[in-house]
């Protein structure tokens, strides 16, 4: 089985979330259960990218409304993900060091989902599945089936897998007029309450849907930001598939990215080397529970609940724990985050950047990880941190509740808590700094945090089953 799989990101060429390190690694574990995956994602000017090797294994020109793009197909020459890598290189669109946050974002990924159509139609054999990521990608089940210029594409299936329903690529519907010629009966596919998403366009023409979660599935029918009513409507077509994680790059005991390499059996020294280099790093005393946050500084992941609940905690526990949140995103909280770091010194810091080895080295160093999600689809922080024996402190979420189980229950490997409330994390957090007291009950909790498998050999083969399902090969 012959697999294109089509993502705005791919880990290590450029990530900005877990999209990125499921893209990076989904394949490989695909290719290793004999199905030919490859990855097309647009070529970015990230370090990866200047600093590898490409062959143009084609080009040509393409039309984007009224005027015409040149693009490129670049194939990475010495496999080094593991599958083959082409990258879609259009100047002018694509060739920036920044994935989001462009007013041309339509014309970005509209021209790329282009590109990589004119390029699949120039194959001799076609893909046996196109595998479609998140809204960037939505658009291409619309335009293999709605447009004649493709129509050599109209039988090879299609997945789009959600990673985040919050985003739905949503545009001025005037826009849709620049995408090639589709029949007109087709249009309303592209309209949801009057403004064109590619969400929503590509839930409804796709052959299957797939979300990074089951849990997020059941969710995505009450909030999924105005397309409940659709997930309902094609429920029939989907299916929750928990992501696995890539447990080549998350492994303590090979990882060069922390301090100190550790597996079970010296758990508890290679926890307390890497939790002395990671407070050192801040200037904080290791000898206190160390709770940290990672992630993106947005309302989903309940960023905004972090000043409070870290400043009443530190309060509560004055000089008896520490702090760290490493982040980026809201500039309100960047604001809040700094202040506080300022008014705890030696028991929190913030670090307000993107910094993949500090990630590695806190997931290794810290005591605990919070997760105050208040949507969570998958989250790969939780799986990443248990697999390096830190505890996490979930709200009880989407993928949060797929893969941790509260130590108040049997099987138990974190600490979760239900309703998003500052009361509620704080109570979730106390119960961790108990816990933490307890030194033995501690040190049994993160070896059975360590021995959990995430990897994606379960999950790859629920993938697998489902391209079997659509596939006549
Ligand atoms: P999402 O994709 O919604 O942001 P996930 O939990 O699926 O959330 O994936 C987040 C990924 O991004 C993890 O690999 C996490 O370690 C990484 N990450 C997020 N923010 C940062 C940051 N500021 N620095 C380093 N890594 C980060």
């Amino acid at each position: 089985m012959h697999i294109l799989h089509i993502s705005a990101e791919c880990y290590p060429v450029a990530k900005a979330g877990g999209l990125a390190d499921v893209v990076g690694s989904l394949p490989r574990y695909q290719r290793q259960s004999g199905v030919d995956s490859w990855v097309v994602m647009p070529a970015y000017r990230t370090p990866f990218v200047e600093q590898h090797r490409f062959e143009v294994v084609h080009r040509g020109f393409a039309r984007l409304g009224g005027s015409w793009f040149e693009y490129r197909i670049l194939r990475e020459e010495t496999d080094a993900l593991g599958f083959p890598l082409y990258l879609v290189d259009i100047p002018g669109l694509l060739d920036r060091s920044a994935i989001y946050g462009h007013a041309d974002d339509f014309e970005r990924w509209a021209a790329f989902q282009i590109a990589v159509l004119e390029w699949v139609r120039s194959f001799e054999r076609k893909p046996d599945l196109i595998h479609a990521h998140d809204h960037h990608a939505a658009l291409i089940p619309f335009l293999m089936t709605a447009c004649p210029e493709y129509e050599a594409l109209v039988g090879i299936p299609t997945v789009l897998t959600l990673h985040n329903g919050e985003y739905h690529g949503e545009y001025d519907l005037g826009k849709r007029f620049a995408l090639p010629w589709f029949h007109p009966e087709k249009a309303g596919l592209l309209d949801w309450g009057g403004r064109f998403n590619a969400l929503s366009c590509g839930l409804r023409t796709c052959w299957k849907f797939t979300t990074v979660s089951p849990t997020y599935l059941k969710e995505l029918t009450q909030g999924a930001n105005g397309l409940e009513h659709l997930i309902r409507a094609e429920w029939g077509k989907g299916s929750g598939i928990l992501n696995g994680i890539d447990t080549e790059i998350w492994n303590p005991e090979t990882d060069p990215l922390i301090a100190e390499r550790f597996g079970a059996k010296n758990l508890a020294k290679g926890k307390a080397a890497n939790k002395k280099a990671l407070c050192k790093e801040f200037a904080l005393d290791p000898g206190l529970p160390t709770f940290v946050f990672i992630g993106r500084l947005v309302r989903e992941k309940g960023a905004d609940l972090l000043p409070d609940l870290i400043g009443t905690f530190l309060a509560e526990h004055e000089g008896k724990a520490n702090a760290i949140v490493l982040g980026t995103g809201d500039p309100e909280l960047h604001h809040r985050l700094s202040h506080m770091s300022r008014a705890h010194v030696g028991y929190f810091d913030a670090s307000l950047q993107y910094n993949e080895r500090l990630s590695h080295q806190m997931y290794a160093g810290a005591d605990f990880l919070l997760m105050p999600s208040r949507v969570e689809p998958c989250g790969l922080n939780q799986m990443y941190a248990l697999r390096y024996g830190t505890i996490p402190i979930v709200r009880d979420v989407g993928g949060l509740h797929d893969t941790v189980v509260d130590i108040g229950e049997e099987g138990g490997n974190g600490i979760r808590f239900t309703h998003f409330s500052l009361e509620d994390a704080l109570h979730a957090m106390g119960r961790a700094y108990d816990l933490y007291e307890d030194a033995s009950a501690m040190a049994k909790l993160r070896k059975r945090a360590m021995a959990q498998d995430f990897s994606w050999d379960r999950s790859a083969t629920a993938y697998i089953d489902l391209y079997r399902s659509l596939c006549r090969t």
